[in-house]
């Protein structure tokens, strides 16, 4: 079998409830870890493996590796709006920009535009990400062709007469992508919000949900507005209304955003399966308030980071969550020890696996887990000194410090080159496309 040696690194695994900083070697074969600074197997050293026939080499020496990091929410082919209309409310920017432009959307939009997003993902350390969009086989044929890991679902909205038609595409996605690509690509499925889903068409999405044993992708309470609207139509929270349905107790959930909930809210949430996508950056940016992230955590909900698609949140940088997630919990409590730089870090790989439900294959560096991981370069003047690389990592890092980005064994990015991407290809579609969705 052939394999990947990555030599002479520092390694934090992030397996630990406190921070495992490990020094040597990590042995790939296949997709998987193999060994770990000499832990795994134990019989065939890494020196020794290396030196084989198909084996490829990487000095990582000066660099760190970590698991790769977890974008819990996505909608990758947003890149296509990146920058068109921001500083507008949620509502007014969905309906008024948003709506209409993706009305004008073609698979091959989706495509190049999911192309775009995968390349600043593994520019910038993310390895696996949670999509929920339109044209979804597109964004499959582009995770399979790139190499990243994704948890794909349709985004299923019963506001007109399409709702049946969108679930039937649920439901081919399903049949088709999950567990193709070598497993690298999920599905879920992706009732889009509260708000966009009555009763009736949820009805259907959890009855789909359930008979296809597929893990459930939603908006929850992003705003105020949300929860207004919830409570004069239905008279309840946005989570009451969702669990009146059975969703927390019946389904695998990954709910995004979840920023207007109640202690109420919580103790129904609590016991999940599945979890939260908090994206802060998106939640600063669009004026959402802070999502309860310390409460969601002592109640054991699993709690991971996304960025959101680009047409809101801009940037793909999952760095940049990190830090923001830690200062908002850290404001909102009024006490710098809230959220550590290390529970940041563990929200971004192994607790973003667990809200995927991926967590018994990636989100740390142990034998036997899918290789997923990054190498950060800690040779630059704001990662020095290195006394404390879990403080760099959280606090000073950013994505342009990834050197290599590796996802089930196969190396995607080698020392800042896309090996799977024509990335000139890519951003002149992309320019191009843009222009035609957006001016006509
Ligand atoms: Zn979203």
């Amino acid at each position: 079998m052939s394999g990947l040696l990555i030599r002479d690194a520092a390694i934090l695994t992030m397996a630990g409830e406190k921070p495992e900083l490990l020094s040597g070697d990590i042995v790939v074969r296949g997709s998987a870890i193999a060994s770990v600074a000499g832990r795994g197997e134990a019989a065939q050293p890494g020196a020794e493996a290396g030196a084989g026939e198909g084996w490829q080499v990487i000095d990582a020496g000066g660099m760190l590796a970590m698991p790769g990091l977890v974008n819990c929410h996505q909608h990758a082919a947003m890149t296509l709006f990146r920058g068109y209309s921001d500083d507008l409310r949620l509502m007014e920017w969905l309906e008024t920009k948003i709506w209409p432009a993706e009305a004008r959307l073609t698979g091959e939009d989706v495509y190049w535009g999911t192309m775009l997003a995968i390349a600043e993902m593994i520019r910038s350390g993310a390895t696996t990400f949670a999509d929920m969009y339109t044209f979804m086989e597109d964004v499959a044929r582009a995770v399979s062709e790139t190499g990243i890991r994704a948890s794909l679902a349709r985004g299923l909205l019963f506001l007109d007469r399409h709702g049946e038609e969108r679930l039937r595409e649920a439901r081919a996605l399903h049949e088709e992508w999950h567990g193709a690509a070598d497993g690298r690509v999920t599905v879920m499925l992706g009732p889009h919000s509260p708000y966009t889903c009555p009763p009736e068409g949820m009805r259907k999405v959890l009855a789909l949900a359930a008979e296809l044993g597929a893990p459930v992708h939603i908006h929850l309470a992003e705003t105020v507005e949300e929860e207004r609207q919830c409570r004069s139509a239905y008279g309840k929270s946005p989570a009451r209304y969702l669990a009146g349905l059975g969703l927390f107790a019946e389904h695998q959930v990954l709910a995004a955003h979840a920023v207007h909930l109640s202690e109420d809210d919580l103790d129904l949430m609590a016991g999940m399966r599945g979890g939260i996508s908090h994206n802060p950056v998106s939640n600063q940016k669009l004026g959402c308030g802070v999502a309860p992230v310390q409460a969601m955590r002592a109640r054991g909900i699993a709690v991971g980071l996304g960025t959101d698609g680009a047409g809101s949140a801009t940037t793909l940088d999952m760095f940049e969550e990190v830090k923001t997630a830690a200062w908002l919990q850290k404001n909102r409590a009024g006490d710098p020890t809230a959220l550590t730089a290390y529970e940041a870090l563990r929200m971004a790989t192994r607790e973003g696996a667990r809200a995927l439900g991926l967590d018994g294959r990636i989100g740390t560096l142990e034998p036997g887990k899918a290789a997923d991981l990054i190498l950060v370069d800690l040779r630059k003047a704001h990662l020095t000194p290195r006394l404390d690389p879990v403080a760099l990592l959280a606090y000073a890092a950013g994505g342009a410090d990834v050197d290599t980005t590796i996802v089930n064994g196969r190396v995607l990015m080698l020392h800042r080159r896309l090996l799977t991407i024509d990335e000139g290809e890519v951003l002149g579609q992309v320019e191009a496309r843009a222009r035609r969705l957006i001016y006509g």
